[in-house]
């Protein structure tokens, strides 16, 4: 099969969380199948490009319609890990991809409409005729849309799409006028049934459009893709959602081992497996010195993570003190892209300056990441949702034990040590279901007291989990059934 997949992200050239793994992952698993598999992204001036592989470019005068004129691009393909990569790049006055950054700028909905609308023009200038374009999240919401409105009438019907919800938490909400950027039928979309926000009826809603025009839809996990119908969490998609679930499901992410596996990791100091487990303590030490902290036999406790209001930062915040009240040491590695959360993690730093027990580092950092996951001896993960999560299953395979609430995907991959009820090889981690500061002392002391009390307990639900297969080739399979089903 031809795959294509359209995203704003690809670890590790472009990443910001997990949708930068997803599609590296999900990616090179297609490709060993035998797969023909692309993969298209902005080309970001913030890109690393020295994980770019033969950069060249093979398109310089691709004619974009932006509104009645057009925005000249040109295309670059080179190799991520082996997968073939096409970067769109746009000669705009506006500079859509020239902000140093990915995310977060006002005008977010047209840099993404724009890169979808370039993609899709590329795919029908150039003849490339995918059975499959996999689109993510609200960025290439539009790109179904196009699909269907346009490139199908022009001869593109073959193409099949695939939606993922990543996070329904960011919608692409925006006016009409991304309609009349790119020459698409505003009394025809701006319905109910299509493109109209259900909440704000002067919007549109790209992330809508996305599910309305795709073939099938999946959220990143079962557990996830009921929440987005049943509850809040769907952030008023619920009624598109239900009117929809003929094609929609969730599928669970995998994590790619060859990048995120201590047998195989350069990134860290000592490589272990679950048959040389004692050697986890060479990291741990190695963590120790790199972050500054006391070389004393006590709890590792750690976060990775985005600091947004999604993950929990309260309660990451009262775990840390917590922690430190339970004479356990703490390592946190998180960014923040909201000016106040990063203002409250920087006095908190500052506070703990002198701390022998305690490190934040406030930063984007691949290199230390590896090292905290094989480091740690507990990941806390207390998210308000959490559509996946990578973290736990990161932690896990690194034999660091994951303290999570009970939400989307982590209710999917984490079973508590004490009162799941499943057999105790099946059990993993903590879970707590109160977005509380008790929920958070509750599982994170009966995790400390075990590793204290019990350490040979401890050691055998670090195993547990790396035990645990979270590999691409279970949801690999499951995205080709869905990709030959909407085939067919
Ligand atoms: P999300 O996509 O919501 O951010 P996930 O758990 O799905 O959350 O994926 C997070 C990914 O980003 C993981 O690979 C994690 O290691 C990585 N990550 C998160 N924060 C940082 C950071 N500050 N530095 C390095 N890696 C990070």
């Amino acid at each position: 099969m031809h795959i294509i997949m359209a995203s704003t992200e690809c670890a590790p050239v472009a990443k910001v969380g997990g949708l930068g793994d997803f599609v590296h992952g999900l990616s090179r698993e297609l490709a060993h199948r035998e797969h023909q598999v692309e993969v298209i992204l902005p080309k970001y001036d913030s890109l690393r490009f020295d994980r770019i592989e033969g950069m060249h470019e093979i398109l310089s005068d691709l004619q974009v319609p932006f509104y009645d004129r057009y925005i000249r691009c040109s295309v670059l393909y080179g190799e991520v890990d082996s997968i073939g990569c096409f970067f769109i790049d746009a000669d705009s006055e506006q500079g859509f991809f020239n902000r140093g950054k990915i995310y977060g700028e006002a005008d977010d909905a047209d840099r993404f409409a724009f890169f979808s609308r370039a993609l899709m023009e590329f795919l029908y200038k150039t003849g490339r005729h995918p059975d499959i374009l996999h689109c993510n999240d609200w960025h290439t919401g539009l790109v179904p849309v196009l699909l269907y409105e346009i490139y199908a009438g022009l001869g593109m019907d073959r193409t099949r799409i695939c939606y993922s919800l990543h996070n329904v938490g960011h919608q692409g909400w925006t006016g009409t006028h991304i309609l009349h950027m790119n020459r698409l039928n505003e009394g025809r979309l701006m319905a109910p049934e299509r493109m109209r926000d259900p909440g704000n009826p002067q919007a549109i809603n790209l992330m809508k459009g996305g599910i309305v025009f795709s073939n099938f839809v999946t959220a990143v996990s079962p557990r996830y893709a009921w929440e987005v119908q049943h509850t809040e969490q769907g952030m008023g998609l619920q009624s598109v959602l239900q009117t929809h679930n003929h094609k929609f499901g969730g599928v669970l992410n995998g994590i790619d081992y060859n990048t995120w596996s201590p047998e195989v990791d350069p990134l860290i100091p000592t490589q272990f497996s679950t048959d040389s487990l004692d050697r986890k303590a060479r990291n741990q030490s190695a963590l120790r010195e790199r972050a500054g902290l006391a070389d004393e036999h006590k709890p590792l406790v750690a976060v990775v993570s985005r600091l947004d209001h999604q993950k929990g930062v309260e309660l990451m915040r009262h775990g840390i003190y917590y922690a430190l009240a339970q004479d356990c040491q703490f390592v946190l590695l998180g960014s923040a892209l909201d000016p106040a959360v990063n203002a409250d993690f920087e006095r908190i730093k500052q506070e703990m300056e002198t701390n022998p027990d305690c490190h934040l580092e406030l930063s984007y950092n691949e290199e230390l990441a590896h090292l905290i996951y094989a480091g740690a001896d507990l990941m806390l993960i207390p998210s308000v949702y959490e559509p996946c999560g990578l973290t736990q299953m990161i932690a896990m395979k690194y034999g660091c034990v994951p303290v999570v609430r009970r939400v989307g995907g982590l209710a999917d991959t984490v079973f508590d040590a004490n009162y799941s009820e499943r057999p105790f090889e099946e059990r993993n981690g903590y879970v707590f279901d109160e977005g509380t500061y008790a929920g958070v002392e509750s599982s994170l002391g009966r995790a400390i007291r075990l590793w204290r009390l019990f350490p040979e307990y401890f050691r055998q639900l670090r195993l547990n989990g790396m035990r645990m297969d979270n590999s691409w080739n279970r949801p690999a399979r499951h995205y080709l059934d869905i990709y030959e089903h909407i085939r067919t």
